[in-house]
């Protein structure tokens, strides 16, 4: 559909959650209607049957019969009737349709002749005489481009109609009714839904008029209805455009629609391009004193180039708006510098070295909901957080729309890899130190509140990629001590840190593809 968005209408000013649906209300609360029930027909239960009027429809595209059964389905399948409860109406099914040759309209209609058409096929036996039907029947005609409604009021061009057809039956003195609406071609699906729907609603609540819900007052009419009132307003039901109608209980004019249900996921693939091995067989004695390291280690050095591919899911949005972030600034693609994590280099872990900062360079490219991370060889490895907002593009605010997601993820663009017998040194001297820190600190519990339905809070997902489930849990848990242990012991918190790096590095040689961010549902947040 041509509308920029799925559900709902747009400048809603407030809306009203019930189970399984949202009531979108126009700024026209209190809208002063004397909108009565005169004592007539109204419906409850009923059919619709659609007729597409003349062999026009046997050929006809966009919209096609097809397309336009479609349609009607989804707005039926959907809370859009939900409204008219307070009306009394309880449900809608869907009977069938036709397309009706014969009688042909000429290349003008009228309302009767409309009427006159559905009360031949009644005649006929094609449908059942509405006094023997239980639940009635609805007849909704949709009429043929090849001919034209000749009952326009000048000034007033009227896109549908519905009325109480009545059939007075000869031998037997009495009246029946045919519940008849009819829609005037048009070749936009939108509009032709919205008259459709607007028909529908008023058909629905004033069956027979002038016996059902209305008002006297008005214009270019004899009687305002439901439809009418709210006839300005329109909004999507699953895709669709349909017209708004007037609540009498929230009293103004509404579109009842879907929760939304936009969310996002992201997920990164990573993929070596290129790794040369530039060092081999590099020895280095441990400092003395060590807490951690005793001998002498070895290590080689690769130069790589890894390709990190973002990928963000967004096919809940119809038109989604999507902002990249790199380390929380607007991500550009090109070149750019990042600040290096030698963290990530177990050389410069524990007593080897201080950690000095400088840049590494990465490549960027961005592509609507695709964008890659490229390392330089030689590049000192990073930690980059990449993360995503979506917006429903042109939607305005109060739809809550906006979802946030983001990862973490260290990128390289040199490995070192230290010889086995660091390795396990490394791993026993960061278990003996989260041991000691987790048996002095108690464990401290952060919750985030994880809205539930719409419009939804932003949130933001910080997931490591490329490491077990069981590490990650450990690396959460160990950085959150030492943020805890930071003003009382700076030099163990720095080690801490340092630790939850070490697993990140030792998950390297597994980073694997498709690790995902969630989508928003149950994560924990990562400061
Ligand atoms: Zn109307």
């Amino acid at each position: 559909m041509s509308s920029p968005f799925n559900n709902g209408i747009a400048n809603p000013v407030s809306f009203t959650v019930s189970p399984g649906k949202v009531i979108y209300q126009f700024n026209n609360k209190n809208l002063n209607t004397s909108i009565t029930y005169n004592g007539g027909a109204i419906v409850t239960d009923c059919n619709l049957e659609l007729l597409f009027w003349g062999s026009f429809w046997d050929t006809a595209t966009n919209p096609s019969v097809g397309d336009i059964i479609a349609a009607v389905k989804d707005i039926l399948n959907s809370p859009y009737l939900s409204g008219l409860e307070p009306y009394g109406f309880q449900s809608l099914s869907f009977q069938g349709s036709m397309i009706i040759h014969s009688p042909s309209p000429g290349t003008t209609y009228s309302e009767s002749d409309i009427d006159n058409m559905v009360w031949n096929l009644i005649d006929h036996g094609i449908f059942n005489k509405p006094q023997d039907e239980d639940p009635r029947t609805i007849y909704m005609v949709f009429a043929p481009q090849t001919s034209s409604f000749r009952q326009n009021i000048p000034g007033f061009t009227v896109g549908g109609e519905h009325d109480g057809a009545t059939d007075v039956d000869l031998i037997l003195p009495e009246v029946n009714h045919a519940w008849i609406a009819f829609v005037n071609y048009n070749n936009s699906m939108d509009s032709l839904m919205e008259l459709f729907t607007h028909e529908l609603v008023e058909t629905i609540t004033d069956p027979e008029p002038p016996s059902g819900y209305h008002d006297n007052a008005t214009t270019s009419r004899t009687i305002t209805e439901i439809g009418d009132y709210c006839e300005n307003f329109f909004g999507w039901v699953n895709g669709h455009m349909v017209a708004s109608y007037y609540s009498k209980t929230l009293q103004g004019c509404i579109v009842p629609s879907f929760p939304f249900i936009r969310r996002i996921s992201l997920s990164v693939q990573s993929q070596l391009i290129n790794s040369t091995k530039v060092l081999t067989d590099i020895t280095r004695p441990a400092p003395p004193n060590s807490f951690c390291f005793s001998g002498t280690y070895s290590w080689t050095l690769y130069n790589e180039i890894n390709t990190y591919t973002f990928y963000v899911d967004v096919s809940t949005y119809l038109d989604p708006l999507i902002v990249w972030q790199i380390n929380n600034n607007d991500a550009t693609a090109g070149t750019i510098q990042v600040p290096s994590d030698l963290s990530l280099d177990p050389l410069f872990n524990y007593e080897f070295a201080t950690l000095p900062s400088y840049n590494s360079e990465i490549d960027v490219t961005i592509n609507n909901n695709v964008l890659t991370v490229t390392t330089k060889n030689g590049q000192a490895p990073a930690t980059i957080q990449i993360s995503c907002s979506v917006n429903e593009n042109g939607l305005p605010s109060e739809y809550g729309t906006l979802r946030q997601t983001g990862i973490i993820l260290p990128v390289f663009g040199w490995v070192r890899e230290m010889d086995n017998r660091f390795q396990q040194d490394l791993k026993a001297c960061g278990e003996k130190l989260y041991r000691i820190v987790k048996s002095g600190i108690k464990q401290k519990v952060k919750t985030i509140p994880i809205p539930i339905g719409d419009p939804g809070a932003k949130i933001k997902i910080i997931s490591l990629v490329g490491v077990r489930e069981e590490d990650q849990v450990k690396i959460r848990e160990v950085l959150s001590y030492a943020d805890e242990l930071k003003e009382h012991n700076a030099v163990l918190a720095e080690r801490l840190r340092q630790y939850a790096g070490s697993l990140i590095t030792g998950g390297h040689q597994n980073i694997d593809q498709g690790a995902s961010a969630g989508d928003g549902l149950n994560s924990t947040m990562l400061s």
